[in-house]
């Protein structure tokens, strides 16, 4: 059993964890379905933008073929109108920012190709950058093999106009060469420095080449040169939107998975990728020589309004379990204050069962039961009934209310009188017994005048009088009388004295 103070401290904690345990569950279960729902969002999202840049992309493809496809169809003669055709390209696209054209020549050609090109570009230089060396005018291949020169560029910014001239004198060139020979299709390089921004090797890389074929008009095996478009990354990745339409922060990571692209492979990554963790999904895009990966980032999983609330929700729900464990802390006090006062009143009753209300003696029905178990066996004892003298006078006199002190008076001078083995009850009225273990009948009426003198010495003061009563009294010795036979007796004796004057002990011969 819990005592009343554990109970006090339980019950209320039991509430208490109990609501919390509900709202941390009702937290949890809602972070749970938000965090669902905005990765389902940020699938979504991430998605569409992958789509949307490979659309760009596709695009940008079908601009730099529709370069190829000038110099494809129109005869060389006409090759000078490239700039009418490429102005329009370059400027419906806000990516690519040139369109330059690699003209195959033969070295034995190459003197009539410098004459001819000079017409237009009177400083024309044929140079290349070989792969750890510096800037290198003139024919440098080693096997008289073919070059692809830029022979023409747009926009003719100031920047641009260094690449003229320019030819690759690198592997990495021929690889290319042979892919878009083999496939036909455009092809994208990695990462590079683009020779617009200068020949400083410290240079960040952010360009990136796409290098369409042009091919003979008769032969799809022969190249007559190469249209290439020079896109700068940077603008590409910008255009990828970096918060949700939530307003959580999205962070974006564009990788090169293709070939030679080990080196520095990362095309784009946004502020503060490495430092953040969060949700993450990876999508691909396929072009057509390789593939790049985009990795995106939720930083924050949940929205900053479901975090409010989410926050309020827990808040309430603290609030909630603490007035809870307040209620029942109270329920629970105010159930063990009934529970006293219930005691306490049982007890009462319980008292009054046996006792008189007026005088606090034991009353008529609990002598009954001690004489009743007393007459059971041989018990010797005895049995001593006595009744106030005139109380009836004693009540008209004074009035009720000094009568009863005086039954209370009574009550206590008889009982201050008799050892603690002797046992005194109120009969009802002004009558009262008394169980007692002296036998012996000398002693015994002894006993009782003392007592009988001890009453009729005494007084109550009741208001300005001091009354006075005496007692009748009439005992008899038990040895194998019923209950209802030396009660008989008593009676008798009780009756005898007052009969004989009334204030005097009768004992039973
Ligand atoms: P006797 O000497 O013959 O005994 O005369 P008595 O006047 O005492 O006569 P009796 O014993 O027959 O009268 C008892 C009276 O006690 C009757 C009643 O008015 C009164 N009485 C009974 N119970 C109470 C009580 O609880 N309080 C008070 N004040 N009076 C009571
Ligand atoms: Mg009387």
């Amino acid at each position: 059993m819990l005592l009343g103070t554990q109970k006090k401290i339980l019950y209320p904690l039991i509430a208490f964890l109990a609501t919390t345990l509900i709202t941390s569950l009702v937290v949890y279960y809602s972070y749970k379905s938000q965090l669902k729902y905005s990765s389902a969002l940020f699938n979504n999202l991430a998605q569409q933008q992958t789509e949307n840049l490979s659309q760009v992309l596709t695009s940008d493809l079908h601009f730099i073929g529709a370069g190829a496809n000038f110099f494809h169809a129109t005869k060389p003669e006409n090759w000078g109108q490239f700039h009418l055709f490429a102005e329009e390209l370059v400027s419906s696209s806000d990516t690519l920012i040139g369109l330059q054209w690699m003209q195959r020549v033969e070295k034995q050609s190459l003197p009539e190709y410098l004459d001819k090109v000079r017409q237009s570009y009177p400083d024309f230089q044929l140079y290349t950058v070989p792969k750890d060396g510096p800037k290198t005018s003139g024919y440098i291949m080693p096997n008289d093999e073919d070059i692809y020169v830029a022979t023409d560029i747009y926009p003719l910014s100031e920047a641009n106009l260094k690449l003229l001239g320019f030819y690759s004198s690198r592997l990495r060139f021929q690889l290319i060469l042979d892919g878009i020979r083999a496939t036909g299709e455009p092809n994208v390089s990695d990462k590079v420095r683009l020779l617009q921004d200068g020949l400083d090797r410290t240079l960040e890389k952010t360009g990136l080449l796409v290098y369409h074929p042009v091919f003979d008009g008769n032969s799809s095996e022969r190249l007559i040169g190469v249209v290439v478009g020079v896109i700068r990354t940077t603008r590409y990745f910008e255009g990828l939107i970096e918060r949700t339409a939530s307003g959580q922060q999205m962070l974006v990571k564009v990788t090169d998975l293709g070939f030679d692209a080990e080196d520095d492979p990362i095309l784009y990554v946004s502020e503060g990728w490495e430092s953040e963790a969060g949700l993450q999904v990876s999508k691909k895009i396929a072009l057509p020589n390789r593939e790049w990966m985009i990795d995106f980032k939720l930083a924050s999983r949940v929205t900053n309004n479901d975090r409010i609330v989410l926050r309020s929700i827990g808040f309430g729900g603290l609030v909630i379990a603490c007035l809870l464990g307040y209620i029942v802390f109270l329920q629970v006090r105010e159930k063990e204050h009934l529970s006293i006062l219930l005691d306490e009143r049982t007890e009462e009753l319980q008292f009054l069962v046996n006792h008189d209300s007026l005088t606090g003696l034991l009353n008529r029905r609990a002598f009954s039961e001690k004489l009743d178990e007393l007459t059971k066996g041989d018990a010797c004892f005895a049995l001593a009934a006595f009744d106030i003298d005139k109380f009836k006078t004693l009540n008209d006199s004074f009035g009720h209310v000094a009568g009863d002190e005086m039954l209370i008076h009574v009550a206590n001078t008889v009982a201050e009188s008799l050892p603690e083995a002797d046992l005194l009850y109120r009969m009802g009225g002004d009558e009262f017994c008394i169980l007692l273990k002296n036998t012996d009948p000398t002693a015994l009426s002894e006993q009782l005048n003392a007592i009988g003198q001890r009453v009729a010495s005494s007084y109550h003061q009741y208001d300005v009088h001091q009354i006075q009563c005496s007692l009748s009294i009439g005992a008899a010795v038990r040895t194998t009388e019923s209950a209802e036979d030396i009660l008989k007796k008593a009676d008798t004796q009780l009756y005898r004295s007052k009969k004989a004057g009334r204030n005097r002990v009768t004992v039973a011969e």
